[in-house]
């Protein structure tokens, strides 16, 4: 709260009493309260695999070193965690930079079929090694005006998504369509994109929350595929910096789609 003297009007300057201003300081104890669980969740993830670190380190030293087999799979863990890590540091600088709003962007037309099919040529032998096939549904010939490195992360986030809550033989599909109604000139104000597998789905409770930090809902599943638990929101930020937005639909054993809408660039 903020206590203002209020001035009288005698001249003379002195209080004739006191103005009292309760700010709303909820919002800013919510802030906070997101911030240090931010800060303790952001620690406990990196404690993880510097634990297997350390651990499998003092192992190796107190003499798993002398069996060559066991040492080749211990220092190919301590490299595995040590990656993890190094992701996981990366997620957390970015999301960081794109939360505070310092992130730079740049916008150009971007031609989506053409972007699309690049984004898919990035992941196919991710695709191929788990037998699963990437299909894109395209040729409308859309442009959005959009910041190609970010527009790259989003899609490159769900569709790696996309390969890993997959099983063999799956299928991940790229659409790019015009949304809803056209205007009266017959142009469209919006597209959409939509990622959409073939995958294990997510349940419904946990469809509201998997746009959030570290949020997961299996996390052994996610760990194992090399996860990190913060691509989701990352991908919302930046559809917001595109000044779009971003829903997911699914059903579990079936599986998931995101869709996000953009704003159409006439030609
Ligand atoms: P992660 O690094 O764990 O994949 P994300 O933020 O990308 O983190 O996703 C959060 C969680 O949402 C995942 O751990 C997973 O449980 C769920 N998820 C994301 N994409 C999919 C998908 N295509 N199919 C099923 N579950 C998904």
């Amino acid at each position: 709260a903020h206590i203002v003297p209020i001035p009288g009007n005698d001249g003379t300057g002195a209080g004739a009493g006191l103005l009292i201003v309760l700010h709303d300081i909820t919002a800013i104890r919510k802030l906070e309260k997101m911030r240090s669980e931010f800060v303790a969740n952001v620690s406990h993830e990196l404690k993880t695999p510097l634990a297997a670190v350390k651990g499998f380190a003092e192992t190796l030293l107190a003499g798993a070193m002398d069996d060559r087999e066991t040492a080749r799979s211990f220092l190919q863990i301590i490299y595995d965690e040590s990656e993890r890590l190094n992701r996981l540091i990366g997620d957390i600088l970015d999301l960081s930079k794109i939360e505070s709003k310092r992130v730079q962007m740049r916008f150009s037309p971007v031609h989506l079929d053409s972007f699309v099919e690049k984004m898919l040529d990035m992941m196919r032998s991710a695709a191929e090694e788990k037998k699963i096939a990437l299909v894109s549904n395209t040729g409308h010939d859309l442009y959005v005006e959009a910041d190609e490195d970010r527009l790259q992360q989003i899609l490159l986030n769900l569709i790696s998504n996309g390969i890993n809550y997959t099983q063999e033989g799956g299928r991940v599909t790229v659409s790019v369509e015009p949304a809803g109604e056209a205007e009266a000139d017959g142009e469209y104000e919006r597209i959409r994109i939509t990622v959409e597998d073939t995958g294990i789905g997510i349940p419904k409770k946990d469809l509201p929350r998997i746009f959030e930090r570290f949020y997961r809902v299996d996390k052994a599943r996610s760990r194992s595929s090399g996860g990190t638990g913060l691509g989701l929101s990352i991908v919302k930020h930046l559809v917001d910096l595109h000044h779009g937005t971003i829903r997911v639909e699914s059903e579990l054993g079936v599986g998931s789609k995101f869709i996000i809408e953009l704003p159409v660039v006439h030609a």
